[in-house]
């Protein structure tokens, strides 16, 4: 690894930066954030890699900032408060998720909808995030997350559990869930569905039976390739998979009256399909971003059962290989880059 230096006296940082898009990340020493009044200086411990860190990456999403430290599912510990950071202390373990801040004034943040803020910020988008050994954060976003996770098992819940989550719940009471794509969000949804008593099939790539097998263990009922045939109709389907081709497929996978939820922040283009598919009072939505109270609920849930997160650990410095490998979609569960002490 090459470590950019920088200019001497001030404090420092290693971080892994994306100074443009389709590079990979370069670990440099970059000055030491400090935290301005609402928010709190973080030593990072462990920071989830979310599929859409590799969109930004990659370019499929417009850069926002460069350069950026890209990451926004990170557990830290608090080691310094601004003079107005409330809710959390010096030691405490801190979540830091993708929504990063909201105006509070907009017609959608006045109406609870603070995840379709006009004028969101977003963590390892619009500020950087926890590819690094510090980080800043707005305390009013943070969560205290369930003592019953490691700091590496709590990462993924941050965003694959808190969007996940927000993508399940417009699900409806939907009982036979089908789930497209079965990576971070799908195996910890899986588990949540199970626990309420739902049916879960499992659409991976066509000859993907590693990614089947792993569903089957974390409870699917069934699991097979994306444009197989279930053996029962969907009531719901919720597409985690970048893939637009699946939105078709999932409408034809489903009953009367289903809802298909595309759970991402990028999908490639959705193909003409004939307007049968969707007859039926079917509907196709969104998921964007998240709330506040999304994250409340879903860790009371999680401090209720054991979700198995299933992180797959990286050191920091990797970066760029924890990123390839979730390209080419070469591990079960969800990447985790940890810093060393
Ligand atoms: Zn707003
Ligand atoms: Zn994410």
């Amino acid at each position: 690894m090459v470590v950019t230096p920088s200019r001497a006296g001030a404090p420092t940082m290693l971080a892994m930066v994306l100074e443009q898009a389709r590079r990979p990340l370069a670990a440099q020493r970059v000055p030491m954030p400090s935290a301005a009044t609402h928010q709190v200086l973080i030593k990072v411990l462990a920071c989830g890699v979310c599929r859409t860190d590799l969109h930004i990456v990659d370019g499929e999403l417009a850069p926002h900032k460069l350069p950026l430290i890209p990451g926004h599912e990170v557990v830290g510990i608090v080691v310094a408060l601004g003079s107005q950071a409330q809710g959390f202390r010096v030691g405490d373990r801190i979540g830091v998720p993708w929504l990063g801040h909201s105006c509070g004034g907009c017609s959608f943040c006045r109406v609870q909808r603070e995840n379709l803020c006009d004028a969101a910020l977003f963590t390892g988008y619009d500020q950087d995030g926890g590819y690094a050994e510090y980080m800043v954060a707005d305390a009013r976003y943070g969560f205290h997350l369930p003592d019953r996770y490691d700091d590496a098992h709590a990462a993924p819940l941050l965003c694959a559990g808190l969007i996940g989550y927000r993508a399940y719940k417009m699900a409806g009471d939907a009982n036979r869930i089908g789930l497209y794509g079965f990576g971070a969000a799908a195996h910890i949804i899986a588990q949540l569905a199970r626990h309420q008593g739902k049916e879960i099939f499992a659409f991976t790539r066509p000859g993907d039976v590693r990614s089947q097998q792993f569903a089957r263990s974390l409870g699917a009922a069934w699991a097979g390739a994306a444009d197989a045939a279930a053996p029962a109709a969907l009531d719901a389907a919720i597409i985690f998979a970048p893939a637009g081709a699946l939105v078709p497929q999932a409408l034809s996978a489903t009953r009367k009256g289903a809802t298909v939820v595309c759970a991402g922040i990028h999908m490639s283009d959705i193909p003409q399909f004939p307007y049968s598919l969707l007859w039926g009072e079917r509907s196709v939505r969104s998921v964007a971003n998240l709330t506040r109270a999304d994250g409340e609920e879903f860790f009371r849930l999680a401090q209720q059962f054991d979700v198995q997160t299933t992180p797959v650990p990286f050191a920091m410095q990797d970066a760029n290989q924890a990123l390839s490998a979730l390209r080419d979609g070469s591990f079960d569960g969800a990447a985790v880059l940890l810093n060393s002490d």
